[in-house]
Formats: structure tokens, sequence, C-alpha cells
């Protein structure tokens, strides 16, 4: 039986940024946390959703008069107004809209299909080291879809690698492993409140998966956000850093990326209908990132600033 298909939200071209190489990176939506500071707000349900770019409006009315479910209104003076909760994603006012200032967001791919849109820069991948990579919301929370495209990406000869946040039943893991070159890994937070207060949920299946997914020999990058006021305080890192050089399979940590925080994706939560918790904030000071860093080069962990 085929797999359940999972939304899409995006396919980014030519990403440098989500594992070596030039790769395509294929955003599913869905996620099981809830971190203060995404940057992907449009990955956070599972569901196709409406954006809105207020900018792009010129109130001309036509969304209103195809809407079924009265969703929109333009009052006297120009404002487009949006009631979501009535929104069945039909996606008639993104189609009708003449400024493409409604975009429906999410689209369903058969597996033949998304590997199509994947091989279109196969020549890439292979003249830089690159590949695709399979990120979201949490791909992992889509685990036969996921292992489909994974295994037929790797009979087409491509690199695979798969952003999680690592939340989710070791089984899933299982499901993907055989097709999985590298895991790009995150570890947020080291406390267990804290990490629960960030994100919505505890930290420890996250740790344990970790550990059992380097001792099955499975190639990890581990990626850390450093948000100021979240966890941007030397104790975090050091016993991140400490359990990260304890695990007996360290030596398939291939990487470790200390990612500073960036407001890029702040912008799309208000076209979202979201708020952002993390509108005020600024990138941590290059001398703190300088300080996590050489918390792990001290145990030998081959960290970076990225
Ligand atoms: S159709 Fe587009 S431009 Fe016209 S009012 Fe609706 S959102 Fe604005
Ligand atoms: S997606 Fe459909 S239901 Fe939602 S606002 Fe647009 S037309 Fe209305």
């Amino acid at each position: 039986m085929d797999a359940a298909i999972p939304y899409i939200s995006n396919l980014q071209r030519f990403s440098l940024d989500d594992g070596p190489g030039i790769r395509t990176t294929v955003f599913l939506k869905g996620c099981n946390l809830h971190c203060a500071w995404c940057h992907n707000p449009e990955c956070m349900v599972a569901g196709a959703t409406l954006q809105f770019i207020e900018a792009s409006c010129t109130a001309c009315g036509k969304c209103v008069s195809v809407c079924p479910q009265n969703v929109h209104t333009i009052t006297e003076d120009g404002c487009h107004l949006l009631d979501r909760t009535r929104c069945i994603a039909c996606g008639k006012c993104a189609y009708h809209c003449p400024h493409t200032a409604l975009n429906l967001i999410g689209t369903l791919y058969q597996p033949e299909d998304l590997l199509q849109q994947i091989l279109k820069d196969q020549k890439y991948y292979e003249t830089s080291g690159g590949g695709v990579t399979f990120s979201g919301g949490e791909p992992m929370l889509h685990p036969a879809y996921l292992a489909q495209m994974l295994h037929m990406c790797r009979e087409a000869g491509l690199h695979t690698a798969v952003d999680t946040a690592g939340c989710v039943p070791f089984s899933s893991f299982e499901a993907v492993l055989p097709w999985t070159n590298l895991f790009l890994y995150d570890i947020k937070l080291w406390d267990e409140g804290r990490h629960r207060a960030a994100t919505g949920v505890s930290n420890r299946r996250i740790l344990e998966n970790l550990d059992t997914l380097t001792r099955a020999g499975a190639d990890v990058y581990i990626r850390t956000p450093v948000i100021p006021s979240f966890n941007d305080d030397p104790e975090t890192f050091r016993q991140i850093a400490s359990f990260l050089a304890s695990l007996p399979g360290r030596d398939h940590i291939r990487l470790i990326q200390l990612l500073p925080y960036h407001s890029y994706g702040v912008g799309k939560y208000a076209s979202m209908g979201q708020s952002s918790r993390t509108a005020e904030l600024q990138p941590p000071p290059e001398a703190f990132m300088q300080q996590a860093l050489q918390l792990y080069l001290d145990l030998d962990l081959p960290a970076q600033i990225s």
C-alpha cells in the first residue's frame, strides 16, 4: 500500500545550508515542536494553509466574491480583514487574486512526481557533492512516505539527508535509516524544563534517539540555533558539548553547527496570521558565539559557526 502523502510547502533549489554541496531541500508540513524562534511557521500545521501578503493587496475585492466561506472582508476604508477560522483551504481566492497577495501553501506530490522535481538539478548535485534534504516541519512525522522518497532518491544515485528535531519514536528512524546518508539533528537546549518551555516538548527522547542513532552508525550533523534569551548561556553549551563528547557513537558526529539567530522568518508570521515570539530579538554577539564554539573545540568536537 502506498504511504499517505504529506503536504509540501516548498521545494528550495540550490540550497547551500542543509548539508554538503548544492541541494534541493523539500519542506514537509507538520511539526510536533513549536519552537519560539521557528523560521518556517508555514510548516507548523500539516494541512494546506493560506498566506496573505498585505503589501501586495490592492483591495480589489476579487477574493471576497469567490470565497465560499466569507473569509475575506474589505472595509469601507480599504482595509482587508480575514476570518481564518472559517477557511477550508480550497484555494479559490489564491487562484483568482490578480496580485498574488494570496497563496495556498501546501502541495501534494505523488512520489514519482516529487522525484522528477528533485532530479532537475542532478548535475549540480554531482558536481558539488550535494543531493537532496528532507526538512520541515518535522519530516519524520511521515516515516512511510519519507522512506519511500529516500529509497527512490538513493536508487537514482542521490546523496540523501533528513533534517529532524528527533522527537519521534525510534522506529521512525529505523524506517528511514537504510536510505539516509546523513541526519541533520537539532539539539536546542540541555535543561529539560527550559526545552519544554521553548519548544513545547521534553528533550529526553531527542537525546536518547541521538545516542541510539549514532550507536547504530548513522552519520549526523548536530545543529544548535543560538537564540538570545532562550539558550545563550555558557552552561547550556557546556552541557551539550559534554553530552556529545560522551556518546559512544561520537565518531559519527561529522559536524556540529552553531547557528546564530537571525530574524529572516519573522515577516512570515503576519502573512500566516500568526504572531512571532522573537520579533524583537537581535543576533547573539560574536564574542558569545566564539565562547560557545570553544567549549566544543576543547573537547575535540568538530564544531563550527555556520
Ligand atoms: S483578490 Fe488579492 S488583491 Fe484583490 S482584495 Fe483579494 S487579496 Fe487583495
Ligand atoms: S482558501 Fe478557500 S475558504 Fe480559504 S479564504 Fe480562500 S477561498 Fe476562502
